[in-house]
């Protein structure tokens, strides 16, 4: 992917350091595309070491006085923030369209859900209260206060080019913190225009900042000793990796990976809003969601009445430019990942599936276009089942029992979502009981947790303790001091050498 500026109409996409945009100076970039269109629209700069060390020294600097400002000011600027992204959430979400692919309606549900963050964010001042406890030996007070870590990193990933940034910054600056953001090279003009929103609402100089890259980037900014904490999200892969290697060189560390969203199904559901679910969750984004379903488990009898219904369904998906009203479904991201999740299709057969519907075919011949597949009968041994496969392939696996069905989302490596759809309450009560995973929906596809509760996987889908925004965001970008204090009768006073007790 990566190359030299060799297309003269695209647009130079560079890096936002100290508040003002700052062309790179590697030679290197990346080409970001239009998925509709296919054609290269944007160079994004490849930052160098140096570059990532400028950014880091800005928001260095910055730190000091963000860290001082009054919890009062930055609700009031969480405040502006919201306003302005709310006001301006069309401008982003075409700039999701026309890099990422995503449909319209899609891309304002992207901003919507992560302006939720932002508006969490404005209660700042409570979420940072910490307890008190009066008289705990006679005289003394104990309380606790949170205080920010000072300069922390996030790297994310092509799919949600808005939202996921919001995820992490919004919490981290509104907790004190000065903030170095590497979004995807894929599609990060989103960022920059993000970065000057920000700079419109009245964030200081360098309290923000943004450095475009590949692994150079991300590599120095691990290592970075004046950093304090990364977030990640990603695939699987590059998350273990970031963890390793981040906390070995002693920072906080929250690596969101890869998933494989299972959707049990039990013979008493209602078929027909099992197959809305299905279809919307499995094909919506293009299946470039890492809380898509991917696998939908049809228990006992159902599979046949699920796999008709959701056959008919599919044909009516209208696939498209994501600027055309009409879309549902848009392009994937690149030519290369379009292609690897055709793989998959044209593999099944041989594999034992069953091609139900088949998504290469009617494709457009511009774009990175694919449509949506059906595979039936696939099982635990095939690549189909076990890859995640982040397109718009869905794949039905058929058990005979309950237990069967908890065991294969149980054995998955990963445990990001989990649905079950069913009109028993005590078998729903059961399985959010036995499943493994950190986010389960119960006739809910798509289970992400409101913004102020947390959202995180389990196994490989995250390395970490510490989910990301809600509660687990403002713990993660803070440290906890407690102060134990006295101001005594000096009548009291005298020396003891024994060790201090409460009682
Ligand atoms: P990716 O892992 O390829 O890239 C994520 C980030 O890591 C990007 O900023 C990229 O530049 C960087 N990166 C890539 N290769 C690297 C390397 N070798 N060394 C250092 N940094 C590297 O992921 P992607 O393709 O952009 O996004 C899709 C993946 O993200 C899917 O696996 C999806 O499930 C996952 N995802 C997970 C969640 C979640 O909440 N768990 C949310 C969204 C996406």
């Amino acid at each position: 992917m990566t190359e030299t500026v060799d297309a003269p109409a695209a647009t130079r996409i560079p890096h936002w350091i100290g508040g003002r945009r700052v062309d790179g100076g590697s030679g290197r970039s990346g080409p970001v595309y239009n998925p509709a269109t296919g054609r290269q629209t944007g160079a994004v700069d490849f930052a160098t070491v140096e570059e990532v060390d400028a950014a880091v020294h800005a928001a260095r600097d910055a730190f000091p006085a963000w860290r001082q400002t009054s919890l009062a000011k930055r609700a009031e600027l969480f405040f502006r923030i919201r306003e302005l992204l709310h006001a301006r959430r069309d401008e982003v979400a075409e700039i999701l369209v026309r890099e990422h692919g995503k449909v319209f309606s899609d891309a304002l549900g992207e901003v919507t859900r992560g302006l939720e963050v932002v508006e969490h964010c404005c209660g700042i001042p409570t979420l940072l209260k910490g307890e008190h406890s009066e008289q705990a030996s006679t005289g003394i007070d104990v309380y606790s206060i949170r205080q920010p870590l000072g300069v922390v990193a996030g790297i994310t990933p092509f799919n949600f080019p808005a939202m996921v940034p919001m995820w992490m910054w919004a919490p981290a600056i509104a907790c004190g913190n000065c903030f170095v953001l590497k979004p995807s090279e894929k599609d990060p003009s989103a960022s920059l225009w993000v970065a000057e929103l920000l700079r419109e609402a009245g964030l200081p100089d360098g309290v923000f900042n943004v450095i475009m890259g590949d692994k150079v980037a991300v590599d120095a900014l691990l290592e970075h000793p004046q950093i304090a904490a990364v977030s990640f999200v990603g695939s699987t892969p590059i998350a273990r990796y970031v963890y390793e290697t981040a906390t070995a060189s002693g920072k906080r560390c929250q690596a969101l990976g890869g998933a494989k969203n299972h959707m049990i199904v039990l013979p008493d559901a209602d078929v027909a809003a099992a197959a809305d679910a299905a279809v919307s969750a499995g094909y919506g984004s293009a299946g470039e969601r890492c809380m898509a379903v991917s696998v939908v488990v049809a228990v006992g009898d159902v599979g046949d009445r699920l796999v008709a219904a959701i056959g008919e369904r599919i044909p009516k998906v209208r696939v498209g430019d994501g600027m055309d009203p009409s879309s549902e479904m848009g392009p994937l991201v690149t030519r290369e990942h379009r292609d690897r999740v055709a793989s998959y299709v044209e593999n099944a057969p041989a594999e034992g599936a069953t091609v139900v519907v088949d998504g290469r075919e009617g494709v457009p011949a511009e774009g990175f276009f694919l449509n949506p597949s059906l595979l039936d009968d696939v099982t635990p041994a095939m690549k189909a089942y076990a890859d995640e496969i982040f397109g718009p392939v869905l794949g039905v696996t058929r058990v005979a029992t309950y237990e069967e069905a908890v065991r294969l989302v149980n054995e998955s490596p990963y445990g990001n979502g989990v649905a079950i759809f069913t009109r028993d309450g005590g078998a729903a009560r059961q399985f959010q009981f036995d499943v493994q995973a950190g986010m389960v929906g119960i006739n809910v596809p798509i289970p992400v947790p409101v913004a102020y509760y947390s959202f995180g996987g389990w196994k490989s889908s995250l390395f970490g303790d510490r989910h990301v925004y809600g509660p687990e965001a403002i713990d993660f970008y803070t440290r906890g001091k407690v102060v134990t204090s006295r101001w005594p009768d000096p009548a009291t006073s005298k020396v003891d050498l024994g060790f201090p007790q409460t009682r």
